[in-house]
């Protein structure tokens, strides 16, 4: 074990610069830039840790074009029998950088032990942990029992479908040769994820009728309609959410509740155009709620249906046509997962405290792995801290990457056997 950290710790500015590597690849994702030029990083690097290599792409999904063709990597790493096999796995998209950065995103800044830019934490740091945590087992000289996979995958951001939800489809993850999944996400490296709330994306779209401005009476104003709906969230189901609570240990806390957000919203002229005097005839708007494992999507949905209609037979003329967009069921890990002991097992010796057992407020690609692939075993640890996924910013420390690397090693150990 003492040999084992010692590695990690020996291997510190390696995995600083392969993540600042990765960082400097702008990944983003919409629309998907500079994916093969990810994958092959990573493969590369996989190749080095004596990895076998191979690039799926995901053929016939419609986001996979010849412009952003969507390819994902997989590394393989026999141990004495192909099982058990421990799948190691972290997404190398990022969400666009956004403003009120003071460094540059996509520059791959190392400053005062951070290691800074868009995509650290959310997760590239991730990736080098799961990397490593493998290397660190090979160079320490340590025979594996099992076999290790280390895979890089897209489209996280945007649902997981050219990426984890096409591994499993293929069978590359599936019941049937994978024991245990750890997707590196940041936790905060003493948390461990054992699953999400629910999502439920849903358009909504007004439909007024269109007048001269000048005489607005003599139309349908459907972004003033939207204003209704949007007015009715706020007085009454965002209170309504907020009271709900859940008994999944969600971390942090204010995400025990039912929540809802407001993507975006568009009606009328676009504003940066020439304007003319028209009554706006169509608002949409798109709607992020999370709801909670007690609540389920029916009853969820049910309450959307009936606010809306309600508004509808309030408000004279008010029409809208409600739209879902995507669903996502929660998930959890099952009580008693190997996983979850074998990492908590590795964070009292590396940390010296247990992991804090948390669920997600966000999705993230775990319902893939459970769903489709079949692998209940599966939850998310990795370095770097939730919170500042997706913000200004954003930074890993290279303390939280050497302590999780730790962690990821030993568990991977643990389930994989020695010798
Ligand atoms: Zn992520």
């Amino acid at each position: 074990m003492d040999r084992l950290f010692r590695v990690i710790e020996d291997a510190t500015d390696e995995m600083v610069d392969f993540t600042a590597e990765l960082l400097k690849i702008p990944t983003v994702n919409p629309p998907g830039d500079a994916y093969v030029a990810c994958a092959e990083a990573i493969g590369r690097r996989l190749a080095a840790c004596d990895f076998t290599v191979d690039y799926p792409v995901a053929e016939g999904r419609p986001e996979h074009t010849a412009t952003h063709p969507r390819m994902n990597v997989v590394g393989l790493r026999r141990g004495r029998t192909m099982r058990p096999l421990v799948h190691l796995n972290g997404h190398f998209d990022v969400v666009p950088a956004g403003d009120g950065w003071t460094v540059d995103p996509f520059g791959g800044v190392v400053r005062d032990g951070k290691i800074y830019g868009r995509g650290s934490c959310d997760m590239k740091a991730g990736i080098t942990a799961a990397v490593y945590a493998a290397e660190a087992i090979r160079r320490a000289g340590i025979p594996l029992a099992g076999s290790i996979e280390v895979s890089g995958t897209v489209d996280e951001e945007s649902g997981g479908f050219a990426g984890m939800a096409w591994l499993a489809q293929q069978g590359r993850v599936s019941a049937d040769r994978t024991d245990a999944v750890i997707i590196t996400e940041p936790t905060d490296t003493d948390r461990v994820y054992v699953g999400h709330r629910g999502v439920y994306w849903f358009e909504v779209t007004t439909s007024g009728r269109i007048a001269h401005g000048s005489m607005p009476f003599l139309g349908v104003n459907a972004i003033a309609h939207m204003g209704v709906i949007l007015d009715r969230m706020r007085r009454e189901l965002l209170p309504a959410l907020a009271a709900r609570t859940t008994a999944v240990p969600v971390q942090p806390p204010l995400a025990r509740h039912a929540t809802l957000n407001i993507n975006g919203i568009a009606g009328g002229q676009p504003v940066d155009g020439i304007q003319t005097p028209c009554v706006a005839d169509r608002c949409r708007a798109v709607f992020d709620r999370r709801f909670l494992a007690e609540e389920g999507f029916a009853a969820t949905r049910a309450e959307i249906v009936a606010l809306l209609e309600e508004a509808a037979q309030t408000v004279p003329e008010l029409a809208y046509e409600l739209r879902d967009l995507m669903v996502v069921h929660p998930v959890k890990t099952p009580d008693g997962a190997s996983v979850v002991s074998a990492l908590d097992g590795a964070a009292r010796t590396v940390l010296g405290r247990p992991l804090v057992v948390a669920a997600s407020p966000g999705t993230y690609d775990h319902k893939h792995v459970d769903r489709i692939a079949g692998v209940p075993n599966c939850v998310a640890y990795g370095p770097g801290i939730l919170a500042l996924a997706h913000q200004p910013d954003e930074y890993c420390a290279i303390d939280d990457l050497v302590q999780s690397t730790k962690v990821l090693a030993l568990a991977v150990l643990g389930l994989t056997g020695s010798g």
